[in-house]
């Protein structure tokens, strides 16, 4: 009796077994079915495809709108990050001040906007190698020459919120050891450094910090206005990701690296500076 029921237990075990291995093949057998759901299943992976860039497409020649393209030269870079990603690029515009936060809560990928390396905001994002070298300018009026720290005392200066530029100044005129403080001189923030200079032609400043490169674009597409280098301190731009997001980095390096070496970086620069 005993055997009959080992062999018909060891019989079931063989049937499930059985029963098993034929469900598992059905499983596996909508082999075609898979291949008609593949337009779905790379739908859902053309999200995951997506590499999302927020910048500020203000600040030529690195971002700037072309209609309603932004093109200059971080989203070259970008292109290329995502190209040796196999993945496709989105640049969504944005304040530049509102670019790390976005990195923050994901909705970035990463940003990128001529954004110079400080210590500052590597407490919240981390960066990558640096790619282009950059240094302070003053943008005056040619008919009331406004080009060093002295000539700025009691004057009114533009800036761009949240930028090196804006920190220089303000660090400068608010505090006790300030070159400008206590001078009368006045900051003003803008979205942008072309609205500040727009105010500078019209007489409602008398000088704007930024940027060099965006400062030298301003000033070649305008007679009335010059542009000298402020300060003496070399700002390097990196581009951003939220902290420990190493993988991305990586690669971002790898493509910068790339860059760099093929002289395509400066490459960039002469196409879109006009
Ligand atoms: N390099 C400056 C900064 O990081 C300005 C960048 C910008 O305005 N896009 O603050």
């Amino acid at each position: 009796m005993k055997k009959i029921i080992s062999i018909l237990l060891i019989m079931t075990m063989a049937f499930a077994l059985l029963t098993g291995c034929s469900t598992e093949s059905k499983t596996e057998q909508p082999a075609e079915n898979n291949a008609n759901q593949a337009p779905v299943a790379e739908e859902s992976k053309d999200e995951d495809n997506t590499l999302v860039m927020y910048t500020n497409a203000e600040f030529p020649p690195f971002e700037y709108f072309e209609g309603e393209n932004i093109v200059g030269v971080d989203v070259d870079i970008a292109n290329e990050i995502a190209k040796d990603l196999g993945k496709e690029l989105v640049v969504e515009h944005i304040d530049f001040s509102s670019i790390i936060p976005a990195v923050l809560n994901d909705k970035a990928d990463f940003g990128a906007a001529g954004m110079t390396i400080t210590a500052e905001r590597q407490e919240q994002v981390d960066f990558s190698i640096s790619y282009v070298e950059s240094i302070q300018h003053i943008i005056y009026k040619k008919d009331a020459e406004v080009k060093t720290m002295e000539d700025l005392k009691g004057k009114k200066i533009g800036v761009q919120l949240g930028t090196t530029g804006d920190l220089a100044i303000s660090d400068a005129v608010n505090l006790e050891d300030g070159d400008l403080y206590n001078s009368g001189a006045e900051v003003k923030t803008y979205k942008n450094a072309l609205e500040a200079s727009q105010d500078l032609l019209a007489g409602r400043l008398d000088a704007v910090v930024i940027d060099k490169l965006p400062a030298e674009e301003i000033v070649n597409n305008n007679e009335d206005l010059g542009t000298v280098v402020f300060g003496d301190i070399s700002e390097a731009y990196g581009i951003c990701v939220k902290k420990g997001n190493e993988e991305l980095l990586n690669s971002i390096n790898t493509t910068l690296q790339r860059l760099l070496d093929e002289g395509k970086i400066e490459e960039f620069i002469a196409n879109h500076s006009k």
